[in-house]
C-alpha cells in the first residue's frame, strides 16, 4: 500500500472492512474530544462520492466493546443509520471501537448490511481495525489482548447514530406517557398487532424502494386483504376479530425473514415487502406461503375458524420504478384477486394497467355522457304466456357514444357500479321511467307495468325509498305502473331491513321482482319472508330448454321446480331470455306466467313500445 496517502489508505481500509464481511456499507468515525467526525464512508463497496461532513457528539459513539445490532431485535424493520444515505435501511450492523495505545477510544468503525445476517465472522475485522487504529493513532502499541467482544444484541450506538423507530409496543398496551415524551412522537405502530401502522409502512416502503433503486436490488410488494373479515366481526364479535388480526400478524411475521417488512395497512389489510432476487417464481412462492399461513385454521375461544385472503403482488423494478406506481400496481392486482373470488392470488402485469386505464377512460366518458344526455332507455316488452298479451316492459340503459356508437350496459354498468356513478345514473333512470310511464298513461297507451333495474348501491342508500317516492310524485305515476328489479344478492343481505324497505315500496304501489333468479344463493323459503311480487327466472335456465339431452332435462327440472314453488308462494313467474318457440312451449308447460325475450320483442326505443301497445290495443 506504499505510495498512498494516509487518507487514501484509510478510505481503502474502510472499503476492505466492508468487503471482509461481504457487507455493502461501512463508515469510519474519528473521535476528537467531544466530537465524532465521519472520516470515511462506503456505500456498496464504492467510496461514497458525497462524503459528507458529519459531526456527532462523541459520547454517542463511545463504546467499549464490539457490538452487533439486528433490526430484528428491536423493530423488525431495518432502520436508517445517520452515517449512510437516508434511503439506505440497515437490518444488521456491527460497530467496533478503535483504541489508541493508551486504550482510549479514538474511533468507531461501523459495517452494516441491508439484509439480516448472522453474527459469524465479525472477528475477521480485527486485522483491518488494527491497521485503522494505526492510521488514526500512529505508533500505537500492537494489541496484546484480543479485541473485546460483546455481541449481545442491543441498541446501536445511541440515538444520534441511529434513527431508530421506537420498538413496537406490547400488543394491546398503550404507550405510557413517559415513553411518549421520550420519543416525542406518536408511536407509529399499530397497537393491536404491534406491526408498523399505515403511515410507517408507507414511509418505510418508500424508503426501501428508494434504497433498492440505489443498490439495484429487486423488491416484491404483497398486499393482503382478509376475505369477508367484516363477517367475522359481525358474527363472532370484535374480540374474536381482534384475536384473528393479531394471529394473522404473527403468522405473516413468521412467514418472512427478519429483514422483511410486514405491516398492517388498514383494518383487514396487511402488506409485506421482501427482497426479490428476480427469480421468476420467487414472489409467487412467498405470496403462496403467506396465503397458506392465513388459511391454517384459527382456534379461538374453543372455536375453529378458517379464513382466506386475497393477495396482490407487484415487483420492483419490473412493474414500477417508483413507490407510488408500485402501490398502485399491487392494488390493481389485489382488486383483480378480489374480483376473481376469495382466496386468490394475482401478480400484476402490464395488461392489467391497460385495463385499468381503459376503465378510467370509460369512467371519465361516462361522466360526460351523463352531463350531455348521451344515456337513454330502451324498453323490452313482456308478454303473458297464455295469450301473448303485452303486460309490461323492462327499461334498459343504452349509451349512445358520440364516436363509439351504442355501448352495451354489460360494458359500462360495472364501471358505473365501481365508481358509484350508478347511483346518479339509477336515479336518472328512475325519473325517466316515471316521466315516460306517466306520458303513456296520459296517452291512454296500455303498456303495462314498467320495470327499472336497481343496483345494490342504490338500494343501500338510506334515502332510496324517498328517491322512488319523489320520482313517482314528480311525474305523477300511479300505483301498479312501476316495478323495481332487484337481484338476489341485494335482498339476501339483511332480511329484516330489506323486508321493511320492500313493504314501504309496496305501500307506494310499486311491484318488486327478483332478477336473475337462480344465479345467486337465495332460497325460495327465504324469499317467502319478503314482500316480493315477481320471480324472474334467469336466462341460463331458459337457454337449454329447447335442446335435447342431459342439459335440457336438468334445466327443465330446475325451471319447473322454481315455477311450481314460486306459484305456491303466490309469486308471478317470469322467464327471461326466451329466444325460441320451443323454449316458450316448454315454459308454458312448466306454468310460467310471463316471458321476455328476443322471440317476442327485443329492447326498443320508447316510441316503438308505444306503437306496439297501440297496435295491441
Ligand atoms: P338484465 O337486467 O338481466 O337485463 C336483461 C338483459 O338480457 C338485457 O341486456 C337484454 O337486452 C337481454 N336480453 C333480453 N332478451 C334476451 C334474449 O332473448 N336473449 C339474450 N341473449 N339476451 C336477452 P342488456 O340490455 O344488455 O342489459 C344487461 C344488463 O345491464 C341488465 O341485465 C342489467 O343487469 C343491467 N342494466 C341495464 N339497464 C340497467 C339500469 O337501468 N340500471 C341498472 N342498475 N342496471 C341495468
Ligand atoms: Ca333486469
Ligand atoms: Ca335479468
Amino acid at each position: 500500500m506504499a505510495g498512498l496517502s494516509d487518507a487514501a489508505l484509510t478510505a481503502r481500509l474502510v472499503r476492505v472492512a466492508a468487503s471482509v464481511l461481504g457487507a455493502p456499507l461501512a463508515a469510519l468515525f474519528r473521535l476528537d474530544g467531544d466530537k465524532a467526525n465521519l472520516v470515511e464512508r462506503v456505500v456498496r463497496l464504492e467510496q461514497a462520492s458525497e462524503v459528507t461532513q458529519m459531526t456527532l457528539p462523541a459520547a454517542r459513539l463511545r463504546i467499549d466493546a464490539r457490538r452487533v445490532w439486528h433490526a430484528a431485535q428491536r423493530t423488525r424493520a431495518p432502520t436508517e443509520l445517520v452515517a449512510f444515505p437516508s434511503s439506505t435501511r440497515v437490518a444488521w450492523a456491527v460497530s467496533t471501537p478503535l483504541f489508541d495505545g493508551k486504550k482510549q477510544q479514538i474511533g468507531l468503525l461501523v459495517v452494516a448490511d441491508v439484509r439480516a445476517r448472522a453474527e459469524d465472522g465479525v472477528v475477521a475485522l480485527d486485522d483491518v481495525c488494527e491497521l485503522l487504529e494505526d492510521k488514526l493513532a500512529p505508533g500505537k502499541a500492537v494489541r496484546a489482548t484480543p479485541r473485546p467482544e460483546d455481541t449481545r444484541p442491543r441498541a446501536f450506538a445511541g440515538p444520534a447514530l441511529v434513527h431508530t423507530m421506537p420498538p413496537p409496543p406490547t400488543p394491546g398496551r398503550a404507550p405510557s406517557s413517559r415513553e411518549e415524551s421520550s420519543s416525542e412522537r406518536r408511536i407509529p405502530f399499530d397497537p393491536m398487532t404491534g406491526l408498523p401502522d399505515r403511515t410507517t409502512l408507507l414511509d418505510e416502503t418508500v424508503r426501501r424502494i428508494e434504497r433498492a433503486s440505489v443498490l439495484q436490488l429487486g423488491l416484491a410488494l404483497v398486499v393482503i386483504a382478509l376475505d369477508r373479515f367484516r363477517r367475522v366481526n359481525e358474527t363472532l364479535g370484535q374480540n374474536v376479530g381482534d384475536t384473528v388480526l393479531r394471529q394473522v400478524a404473527e403468522r405473516l411475521r413468521e412467514s418472512v425473514g427478519d429483514a422483511d417488512l410486514v405491516g398492517r395497512r388498514s383494518g383487514d389489510e396487511f402488506m409485506v415487502v421482501v427482497q426479490d432476487d428476480g427469480a421468476a417464481g420467487a414472489p409467487l412462492a412467498l405470496a403462496d406461503r403467506l396465503q397458506q399461513a392465513i388459511r391454517e385454521p384459527f382456534h379461538i375461544q374453543g372455536q375453529e375458524l378458517t379464513i382466506s385472503a386475497s393477495l396482490g403482488v407487484a415487483r420492483f423494478p419490473d412493474h414500477s420504478s417508483d413507490a407510488q406506481g408500485l402501490f398502485r400496481a399491487a392494488d390493481i392486482a389485489l382488486a383483480r384477486a378480489k374480483q376473481s373470488g376469495r382466496g386468490k392470488l394475482v401478480v400484476f402485469d402490464h395488461a392489467m394497467q391497460e385495463a385499468v386505464n381503459t376503465r378510467a377512460e370509460l369512467e371519465r366518458e361516462l361522466r360526460i355522457a351523463m352531463r350531455e344526455g348521451q344515456l337513454l332507455l330502451h324498453y323490452q316488452p313482456k308478454f303473458q304466456v297464455k295469450d301473448r298479451r303485452l303486460v309490461g316492459a323492462e327499461a334498459l340503459l343504452r349509451w349512445k357514444h358520440p364516436t363509439k356508437g351504442l355501448i352495451s350496459p354489460g360494458h359500462f354498468i360495472p364501471v358505473a357500479e365501481d365508481s358509484g356513478l350508478i347511483v346518479p345514473i339509477g336515479t336518472w333512470a328512475l325519473g325517466e321511467v316515471c316521466r315516460q310511464r306517466a306520458a303513456w298513461h296520459r296517452l291512454g297507451l296500455p303498456v303495462g307495468r314498467i320495470s327499472v333495474n336497481v343496483s345494490s348501491l342504490q338500494f343501500a342508500r338510506p334515502d332510496f325509498v324517498g328517491t322512488v317516492t319523489r320520482a313517482m310524485r314528480a311525474a305523477n305515476v300511479t300505483a301498479g305502473e312501476l316495478e323495481l328489479e332487484l337481484t338476489e344478492s341485494i335482498v339476501m343481505d339483511d332480511v329484516e331491513h330489506v323486508a321493511a324497505r320492500l313493504s314501504e315500496l309496496r305501500a307506494l304501489g310499486v311491484a318488486v321482482s327478483i332478477d336473475d333468479f337462480g344465479t345467486g344463493y337465495s332460497s325460495l323459503a327465504y324469499l317467502q319472508r319478503l314482500p316480493v311480487d315477481v320471480l324472474k327466472i334467469d336466462r341460463s335456465f331458459v337457454r337449454p330448454l329447447d335442446r335435447g339431452g342431459h342439459d335440457a332435462r336438468g334445466a327443465h327440472a330446475l325451471a319447473g321446480a322454481i315455477a311450481t314453488l314460486a306459484r305456491g308462494l303466490g309469486l308471478e313467474v317470469l322467464a327471461e331470455g326466451v329466444e325460441t318457440e320451443a323454449q316458450l312451449a316448454a315454459l308454458a308447460e312448466l306454468g310460467c306466467d310471463v316471458i321476455q325475450g328476443f322471440l317476442l320483442g327485443k329492447p326498443m326505443p320508447a316510441m316503438d313500445l308505444a306503437a306496439l301497445a297501440a297496435r295491441a290495443h
